[in-house]
């Protein structure tokens, strides 16, 4: 299908900064196309009470959240493809977006499709995800008050994670595949000086193990040089062996940095292609949160918006301008 009309505004992504854009450029009557993701929702679906998000005083589940967000921009007329967008073309305006073979053409684009968590790649982790095995020690660290924990990894996010988890658990042990850690010395340092840290090298979690009631009570870890199995005991798993960005479509024609996130401008949402921004964690590996996600998604609509009006002449009255 070709849909002949040429759009002021097309979202790819739909997640927190996704949805976000969508209410802003929904009710700015930009009338945004939203290519919101098979999966939409973005890592907000996988989680369960989410207890930082302000606004809800007694925390919201991360899909009940994820709907509100969506309803919200529904509400001001922003229109959904719950599918995932296959390639773009971002070579001339109007910027063209293809879902399948069905072709989407806009003026302006914003890029919102985010980061995912990576994982072991265990069964059992899939299996006791979010009862036990989690990926977000800010998130969760909370409800394993005065309990054992464990962090996979060796970087930085590893020993944030762990040195973060204190503040709640009994006791954390990292474990790390190998005896030399990828973190910062200053990160490194700072973990090894804390007394509710414990290192565990070099081995790898073969197995999350989980008991009848579905809850997670430790691991199966291997030792990369003996082979020698043994299990730990843990009522949380926090896997932190670092994120990639969803970002395969754009790379040839945005820019980015090494690790494939969005390069923007400094203090703006725009890429190195005029019309095309980008907002979440598709451009943040540090905060990484859905309120700095939503709030980047609200910069973007802003900087769209401002950017369609001044190409119609009216640059400094972008934001209370009349639109057709
Ligand atoms: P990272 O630096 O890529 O480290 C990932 C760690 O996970 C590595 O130790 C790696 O082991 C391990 N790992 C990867 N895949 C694994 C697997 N399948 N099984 C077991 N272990 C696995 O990622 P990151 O820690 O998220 O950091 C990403 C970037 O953000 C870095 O530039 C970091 O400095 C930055 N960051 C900074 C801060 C801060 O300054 N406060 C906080 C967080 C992140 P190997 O080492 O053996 O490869």
């Amino acid at each position: 299908m070709n849909d002949n009309r040429v759009r002021e505004l097309i979202i790819i992504g739909g997640g927190p900064a996704g949805y976000t854009a969508a209410l802003y450029s929904a009710r700015a009557n930009l009338e945004p196309l939203i290519i919101e993701g098979f999966q939409w929702g973005g890592q907000l679906m996988i989680t369960s009470d989410v207890e930082n998000y302000p606004g809800f005083a007694e925390g919201i589940m991360g899909p009940q959240l994820m709907g509100e967000f969506r309803r919200q921009a529904e509400r001001f007329g922003a229109e959904f493809i719950a599918d995932d967008a296959t390639r773009v073309d971002f070579s001339e305006r109007p910027f063209r977006v293809w879902v399948g073979d069905d072709e989407y053409r806009a003026e302006s684009v914003i890029v919102a499709t985010g980061a995912s968590a990576r994982q072991l790649g265990l069964e059992s982790e899939r299996a006791l995800h979010g009862r036990g095995v989690t990926y977000c020690a800010v998130c969760d660290a909370a409800f394993y008050r005065d309990k054992e924990v464990l962090v996979v990894g060796g970087g930085d996010s590893a020993m944030e994670e762990a040195l973060f988890l204190t503040k709640f658990a009994s006791k954390v042990t990292v474990i790390h595949r190998r005896d030399e850690f990828r973190a910062s010395p200053i990160m490194f340092d700072r973990a090894r000086a804390n007394d509710k840290i414990e290192f565990l090298t070099p081995y790898v979690v073969e197995e999350a193990l989980g008991a009848e009631d579905g809850k997670l009570t430790g691991v199966r870890v291997r030792h990369v040089d003996t082979g020698e199995a043994m299990e730990v005991p843990a009522d949380g798993l926090f896997v932190a062996i670092g994120h990639d960005p969803t970002t395969k479509l754009f790379l040839d024609q945005l820019d980015h940095d090494e690790a494939g996130y969005l390069v923007t401008q400094p203090g703006s949402t725009a890429t190195n292609v005029d019309g095309v921004f980008a907002a979440g964690d598709v451009v943040d590996h540090t905060y990484r949160q859905a309120v700095t996600a939503a709030g980047l998604g609200c910069m973007a609509a802003l900087d769209a918006e401002r950017w369609l009006a001044a190409r119609e002449g009216h640059a400094y009255a972008a934001l209370s301008a009349p639109r057709a």
